[in-house]
């Protein structure tokens, strides 16, 4: 599968950076005291259903916790002038006593984080202090999506343009044994975590590869497209644009050719 990105309303609480700075060192390159640095703990992911219609299971979740530790937290250029300002020394998962949406226990994938206290990390440690950073988004992979019904694979159906599995569930429709939901399970890596300012717009955090692109292209190449004026119009300006961009960006390397001839 894909990278996967999933996104969860940011729950950040500092930690003891005293108590903690003998595993912090563990990752860090020079010696460093509980003053260098900015503890917290924040809930990486869960168990409960997103709004991608997919959850992780709780065996991904435990598998998460070896994946994770080590791994960087980032940032964007608005709070920090490096990218990479955290590093996660500890993740474990934690059982709540809530219940998911699904009827079982909500278990909370929890990782703590250090960021060295310097001038340049201060913004983005003010900023999750202060609660503008709103979320937290981990990138990660994992090789199967399973159909929360039946355990079989889902797969992608260009031509219903729904998540399906061999059985026939469709992700999102409701049967008898619940609505059906994609179990992402055996997680084959973990990327990294980034803080995030503006809520992602629902289902914004999956995009689909390019060879999923082609097999949309193939379906619209052999499809008979007489009957539809509609999908015609609505293809005709992005392809437009398409091969505009095209002819842009030919038009501007050879500018920037010309414009050398003229440095030299
Ligand atoms: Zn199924």
């Amino acid at each position: 599968m894909d990278r996967l990105e999933k996104f969860k309303a940011l729950n950040v609480k500092q930690a003891n950076a005293e108590a903690d700075i003998s595993l912090v060192n563990q990752y860090a390159i020079k010696e460093l005291t509980p003053e260098d640095v900015f503890c917290f703990s924040v809930v990486l992911c869960d168990n409960e259903i997103d709004r991608d219609l997919e959850r992780f299971s709780d065996a991904t979740l435990q598998e998460f916790t070896k994946l994770f530790v080590g791994k960087t937290g980032i940032s964007d250029h608005r709070w920090s002038a490096d990218r990479q300002v955290a590093r996660l020394y500890r993740c474990e998962v934690k059982d709540t006593t809530e219940k998911t949406s699904w009827g079982g226990k909500l278990k909370q994938l929890i990782g703590s984080a250090y960021m060295i206290r310097n001038e340049a990390n201060q913004p983005l440690i003010d900023a999750i202090e202060g609660g503008i950073v709103k979320e937290v988004s981990i990138g990660c992979r994992v090789t199967e999506c399973n159909c929360s019904i039946c355990g079989k694979q889902q797969k992608f159906d260009w031509r219903s343009w729904t998540y399906q599995c061999e059985t026939g569930h469709i992700k999102g429709e409701s049967y008898p044994e619940g609505l059906c939901t994609g179990v992402l399970e055996k997680p084959a890596e973990a990327y990294e975590f980034s803080f995030v300012a503006v809520p992602a717009q629902r289902g914004a955090g999956v995009t689909k590869g390019a060879e999923d692109l082609d097999g949309a292209v193939e379906i619209l190449l052999n499809a008979d497209l007489s009957g539809r004026p509609d999908i015609v119009e609505k293809l005709i300006p992005g392809l437009k644009k398409a091969s505009m961009d095209q002819e842009e960006r030919a038009k501007r390397a050879e500018f920037i050719k010309f414009a050398e001839t003229f440095r030299r």
